[in-house]
């Protein structure tokens, strides 16, 4: 389970909602499960509608700041523009990749504009994916 506040869920959403149709990117920070911070992060590949990267020393240096004061990264984050709230292939590919497996994967999908959808899963290194339950306030 992910604790995520509604007004951290409604910044995660218009994060989204500002880059659409480039996908967004980010950390929600925190500790235990529990999100304090929204982080947002450059997409580095905003020419692509349909995937993200992240900058590596852009990442590093957003969990080295989190970990500086006691924190950590509660989960990734990333939007679907067009698809719904699900991790692709891709996604689960990058994940293993980059070490992200074992993280949580909270995925914003804008498939209906007017009705964002929020979804957290966790990524095995297998590559197997689970979802979780979003606890609000
Ligand atoms: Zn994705």
């Amino acid at each position: 389970m992910i604790h995520i506040t509604k007004s951290q869920l409604a910044e995660l959403i218009s994060h989204a909602l500002r880059e659409d149709p480039v996908e967004c990117c980010g950390f929600l920070i925190g500790t235990e499960g529990r999100t304090s911070s929204v982080r947002s992060t450059r997409n580095i590949k905003s020419d692509s509608q349909s995937r993200f990267e992240m900058d590596e020393s852009e990442w590093k240096q957003v969990l080295i700041e989190a970990e500086a004061s006691g924190e950590g990264a509660v989960a990734v984050y990333h939007s679907h523009t067009n698809t719904q709230a699900y991790p692709s292939v891709t996604d689960v590919e990058i994940a293993v990749k980059n070490g992200w497996a074992g993280y949580r994967h909270v995925v914003i999908s804008l498939a209906e504009k007017t009705h964002p959808v929020v979804r957290v899963f966790m990524i095995t290194a297998d590559g197997e994916v689970n979802e979780e339950v979003i606890q609000t306030d």
